[in-house]
């Protein structure tokens, strides 16, 4: 493999940036909060700058619909004192920034649909500061020096869609940025038609992505990648063991190999519960190995393996069945940044590249195989098969896939039902019957199914039928965001502005391994209303 030379595209200079503060200032003492700059450091300034200070804009008639409790908790916030304090709501609403430090906005690029843009960056995202350790970032908070004309605003739907989501993820035990909290306005914004306009609080350690490195890489800038990489490891010290007697070319070997390790188990995951991202460029995919930037992401409900969840994405690069090898392409591509900063004497040449780069590609094969194979061997209850029924494990997960996807079976609730099993039955039994149900035409699986309740005999099996029942419980959530669940949210709080259904969202995705029997009707697939509902990167 050789390293191609991007040449740095003629671009126009960067807008005029705001570094005054114009912007009204709340002490974060005040809020009885830590602040720091962050990301935002004094020296990621001067020459390729690492980030900008700018002013948020803010959004008109402010009103905080959602406050995610367990957002807050982890960023060690009170949510009462979020909910009730008009500071909060001007923090979070774009009226005002923190004393202390500026808000800022970052410089990124990134491979868009496999094609290298060279400058794209936080041109609707902008950093409050890091908050009690977490960078906190208002989405839609107005356009910033990246902004490429745009402006710099997100829709309400699209904003309940990733308010929503990252909770959901988060609960359901997946990395992901973090949604604080839900803005809404009367501030219209155009897209096909005005729309209002709405911020989500995100927060994470760091919104570090491939991106980052990419940018600074073909910027031929190797000091600034050295300074993403401290400041990552300040934030996230176990991302790297023992960074500093490393040389440069060690350092870069030990940063890819966790960061792939990362993706590749979260490729696994999501695989696990059946996400699709949608828009997976290097802009969108984090250093940290969190799920970022939901757009037109969708869940898995009649299993199909080449499913498309973006309605633009034609060609099915970000299909289903592609996550994985598209997070290998991702890394292929953040190694070649990396590699691009170790100075040429030290890098030991081409064939030292390409050692490298197998490695990789091997480590995260081995990672994803390892990290897909744990997860469903536990949502099927095989995990605890004694060693000599183990290759028939294996073989049910092999022929799972095309089982599911002959029975058009919904995903979520096929792994659900699970728990109803009584081990040790056959598949006639009535504790299968909420399995078969999802099946369309369960004769056709009847091998399938026969294999499966014979590896499920109680003798192959450690645990008793209550334990091997709670377990698959606690893997196999019953809700996840269905894109009609966040239709149907966001039509209540557009067309009536009855925040009520948001409410109850955030509950049970917050809580997605419980039944919640009042709110049954979202483990359903949709209703015919829903049922031609797309979603597309327009947001
Ligand atoms: P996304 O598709 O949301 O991941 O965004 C891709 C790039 O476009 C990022 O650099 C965003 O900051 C930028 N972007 C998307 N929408 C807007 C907008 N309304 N205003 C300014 N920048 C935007
Ligand atoms: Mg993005």
């Amino acid at each position: 493999m050789t390293i191609p030379v991007q040449a740095l595209q003629d671009l126009p200079p960067l807008a005029r940036h705001q570094t005054s503060r114009s912007q009204p200032t709340i002490a974060a003492n005040h809020l009885g909060v830590r602040v720091s700059p962050g990301f935002a450091k004094a020296d990621g300034l001067g020459d390729e700058p690492m980030w900008f200070a700018c002013d948020p804009q803010p959004l008109r008639d402010a009103k905080l619909v959602s406050v995610s409790a367990a957002a807050c908790q982890d960023a060690d916030l009170s949510v009462d004192a979020v909910q009730t304090s008009p500071d909060w709501l001007r923090l979070l609403s774009g009226a005002a920034t923190f004393e202390e430090v500026p808000s800022y906005a970052t410089a990124y690029a990134g491979h868009q649909f496999g094609f290298f843009v060279p400058r794209l960056g936080d041109g609707r995202a902008l950093c409050l500061g890091q908050v009690n350790g977490r960078e906190f970032q208002l989405k839609g908070a107005g356009s910033t020096p990246y902004a490429r004309h745009a402006d710099g605003r997100a829709v309400l739907r699209s904003s309940v869609r990733e308010f929503l989501c990252s909770e959901a993820m988060a609960a359901l035990g997946i990395p992901t940025t973090r949604a604080l909290s839900l803005v809404t306005s009367s501030t219209p914004v155009f897209r096909e038609i005005p729309e209002p306009a709405a911020i989500v609080c995100r927060t994470a350690a760091s919104f570090v992505r491939f991106g980052h490195f990419e940018y600074f890489s073909q910027r031929a800038r190797p000091d600034r990648i050295d300074q993403l990489i401290k400041q990552l490891l300040e934030v996230d010290p176990t991302l790297m063991m023992a960074p500093e007697g490393l040389t440069p070319k060690e350092r870069i070997g030990a940063l890819i190999h966790a960061v792939s390790g990362r993706t590749a188990r979260l490729m696994a995951d999501w695989t696990s519960v059946g996400f699709m991202h949608g828009v997976m460029n290097t802009d969108n995919f984090s250093i940290l190995g969190l799920t970022i930037d939901y757009g037109p992401f969708g869940f898995m409900e009649a299993f199909e393996a080449n499913a498309i969840c973006n309605h633009s994405d034609g060609q099915g690069r970000y299909a289903f069945n592609q996550q994985p090898s598209i997070g290998l392409w991702n890394i292929q591509r953040l190694l070649l940044a990396l590699w691009s900063s170790i100075p040429e004497d030290d890098t030991g040449g081409p064939a030292a590249f390409d050692r490298l780069h197998d490695e990789v590609v091997a480590s995260y094969r081995r990672d994803f195989d390892k990290a897909f194979r744990d997860h469903f061997r536990q949502k099927l209850g095989l995990e605890t098969l004694v060693p000599d029924q183990r290759p028939l494990a294996e073989q049910l997960i092999d022929t799972l896939f095309e089982c599911l996807e002959q029975q058009q079976a919904d995903f979520t609730q096929f792994f659900r039902a699970t728990s109803k099993i009584d081990p040790g039955t056959s598949p006639g039994h009535v504790s299968w019957e909420p399995l078969v149900q999802t099946l369309a035409l369960p004769d056709r699986a009847q091998a399938w199914l026969g294999m499966y309740a014979a590896a499920l005999s109680p003798s192959n099996l450690g645990d008793s039928a209550d334990q091997w029942r709670a377990a698959r419980r606690a893997k196999n959530p019953a809700f996840v965001l269905r894109n009609w669940v966040a239709e149907a949210v966001i039509r209540s709080l557009e067309d009536e502005a009855d925040a009520a259904p948001l409410a109850a969202a955030l509950a049970v995705l917050g809580d997605p391994f419980e039944d919640h029997p009042a709110h049954a009707q979202w483990r359903e697939t949709p209703p015919g209303w829903a049922k031609e509902l797309s979603v597309s990167c327009s947001s």
